[in-house]
């Protein structure tokens, strides 16, 4: 008997992938968490049914999610992960020397404890001296930090359950407030098929607050249609200003700094979102 997961991305649309089996199952305070075992793309965590990340395609979403901020800032010392769980994120961050800590705000400990478990190519960098890892609610740590980070990346899930609140104007407010006056910050924002009106509104509300405002994209096989974007709002460096002597060599197997720019030239239906 054949066993197969299937995401619905919208009520008449959707993604399956053959699996081996369920690795592991629990209903947390937040969500529902499974790990499975695919056959195509490896280990999957799945939260309310949603693809979080794969060991297949997991680096495409983080390298993006963490280098192209992280090389717009000319000195990123202090940065904030809210989410991110799964640990690829900050895998990625402390690839920077300059980075001197970053912290990473998970509401919820079961996701990093069943990633350390079954994404052990993910999950790498937990114990690493520069990171502090806080099990808390995102929005409350940005409520309450003032004048902090240089770089802030948004990790989350998509708009339900405690991610609602992450993709209000008033979050955006208090990262503004959250970052230095140099900062700048990342916010996954979902993808432009089915998405499309919560892209503009949070390209809208990011925009009022901060000056530079642009979005970038990247493909990722088993995200919903495949094609993501990342909404990027700057206090003052341009992520199209980078100094090609910026750009120092890491290990990465998607990001280049050639992508880096080419990753802002949005096709025209995408593009009309930022309008
Ligand atoms: N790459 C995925 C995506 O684009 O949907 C996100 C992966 S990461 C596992 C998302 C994490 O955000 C989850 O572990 C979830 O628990 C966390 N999260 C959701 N709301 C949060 C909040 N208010 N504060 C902190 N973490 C939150």
């Amino acid at each position: 008997m054949e066993l197969w997961f299937t995401e619905k991305q919208t009520e008449n649309f959707g993604i399956t992938a053959k699996v081996h089996k369920t690795l592991h199952t629990e209903q947390t305070p937040y969500q529902k968490l499974d790990m499975l075992d695919t056959v195509e793309f490896g280990h999957m965590l799945t939260l309310d049914g949603m693809v979080m990340t794969t060991e297949r395609d997991e680096f495409v979403y983080h390298e993006m999610v963490a280098h192209v901020p992280l090389f717009t800032h000319p000195n990123p010392k202090n940065v904030l992960v809210v989410g991110g769980g799964d640990g690829g994120v900050i895998r990625e961050v402390v690839k920077h020397p300059e980075v001197e800590k970053v912290t990473l705000v998970e509401i919820d400990g079961a996701v990093i404890e069943t990633s350390k478990k079954y994404l052990p190519s993910i999950a790498v960098a937990f114990d690493h001296p520069k990171v502090e890892t806080i099990v808390g609610d995102g929005f409350m740590h940005i409520a309450e930090s003032r004048n902090a980070y240089d770089v802030i990346m948004v990790d989350s899930t998509e708009p339900v359950g405690p991610a609602v609140k992450l993709f209000e104007k008033g979050f955006y407010e208090g990262i503004s407030r959250a970052l230095k006056a140099d900062g700048l910050f990342i916010a996954q924002t979902d993808n432009p098929w089915f998405k499309a009106d919560l892209i503009r509104k949070v390209f809208r509300d990011v925009k009022e607050i901060f000056p530079i405002t642009r979005l970038y994209t990247a493909n990722i096989p088993t995200y919903p249609s495949g094609l993501w974007t990342f909404t990027m709002g700057s206090k003052k460096y341009d992520p199209l200003a980078v100094s090609e002597e910026r750009f120092t060599d890491i290990e990465t197997k998607y990001y280049t700094k050639d992508l880096h720019k080419a990753a802002f030239v949005l096709p025209k239906f995408v593009e009309d979102l930022t309008k």
